[in-house]
């Protein structure tokens, strides 16, 4: 069966550099959702806690029990119907209507707009929302915000940096006329974290960087990281082809001389997008993924038992005309995983 192999060397060597770039392992949430970006949620977490790191983020509750024992803090960024009560959670809050539904004494990050309009509540209502937590007994921990363009060379990100800034004086002001516990600032996604000349928030929350990708735009200077995740197929069957035989759908792959080929057991039905014969795609050994990708397998010039598939997803990200996270993240979460 096809596996995923975790590299535990290339994980802690980014969590060096980002809790260098954070000032500390404390200082650095570790982003989890969506399966860790299809690298495992239960893995990934496990090796997060055993280099140190005390803060995860995730999308659902359910990913948050999974992984409850590994961490302090939790934060849950988009789960609409929440009922427990746990100190290690915090839940965030996109909408002043969203305060009416939570539990009392649910742990809060209010999530403000400053300039991607995704999600968020308007700087103009922060009053309002942070009173409407205090009189349902909500304890705000953290206030946060999303860059829309971190990656890229614009100013934007200025702008809404600033814009922050503003937010956290304001909710400063406000918690000290309420007498409330001033709450955790956070806004930095990977991009944002390496952008800050020095970072001084409460902590980043850090995805593609962990697994060791960044889409920033190579003008800037961007760290050495290295890729977590690399992907392993076992041989089905071998064959010998001759000379203008074809293979596999649409006979794409036509062979100019006589060569050994098999197919090994990883397909777009687990997850690995399909390759449709246009681009030319080699394995880090150098064999040629042969036509179009199948459901199940695909064909490869090589008799190897077991082949890597990738161990860096860059090249594919750009065949398939997406980001590094898509190609990982669309990987089924069933594929086994191995750390080494
Ligand atoms: C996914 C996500 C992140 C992590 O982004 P990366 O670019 O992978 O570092 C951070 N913050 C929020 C709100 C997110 O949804």
């Amino acid at each position: 069966m096809a596996k995923i192999v975790l590299n535990k060397e290339n994980y802690f060597h980014n969590l060096e550099i980002i809790t260098k770039q954070t000032g500390s392992k404390e200082k650095t949430a570790v982003v989890l959702k969506d399966n860790a970006y299809g690298h495992g949620l239960l893995e990934i977490a496990s090796l997060a806690k055993e280099f140190g790191i005390t803060k995860a983020v995730v999308r659902t509750l359910e990913e948050a029990k999974k992984i409850e024992s590994f961490f302090e803090q939790i934060l849950i960024l988009a789960e609409r119907s929440y009922s427990t009560y746990s100190h290690t959670f915090h839940i965030v809050v996109n909408t002043i209507e969203e305060i009416e539904r939570l539990p009392e004494n649910t742990n809060v990050h209010l999530k403000v707009d400053t300039g991607m309009h995704r999600n968020g509540i308007t700087t103009k209502t922060l009053k309002e929302a942070i009173l409407g937590l205090s009189s349902k007994n909500l304890n705000l921990t953290g206030v946060m915000t999303h860059y829309r363009s971190a990656d890229e060379l614009s100013c934007d990100f200025f702008f809404q940096r600033s814009v922050f800034n503003q937010v956290k004086k304001q909710v400063c002001e406000i918690c000290e006329q309420l007498f409330l516990p001033i709450p955790k600032f956070h806004s930095a996604n990977s991009s944002a974290l390496f952008r800050f000349k020095n970072f001084d928030e409460d902590f980043a929350r850090v995805g593609i960087a962990q697994y060791g990708y960044l889409e920033t735009n190579p003008i800037f200077d961007n760290p050495k990281l290295k890729p977590v995740m690399s992907l392993w197929a076992n041989k089905i069957s071998t064959r010998t082809i001759e000379k203008n035989q074809k293979v596999g759908y649409g006979g794409k792959f036509i062979a100019k001389e006589k060569m050994e080929i098999s197919t090994y057991d990883v397909g777009y039905g687990d997850g690995f997008l399909r390759l449709n014969g246009e681009h030319k795609y080699f394995t880090p050994k150098g064999y040629e993924v042969l036509g179009k990708v199948s459901m199940d397998n695909l064909s490869i010039n090589s008799s190897d038992e077991e082949v890597c598939i990738f161990d860096d997803v860059k090249k594919l990200a750009e065949i398939h005309d997406t980001i590094t996270y898509e190609i990982t993240t669309t990987l089924m979460p069933g594929i086994k995983k191995v750390i080494k």
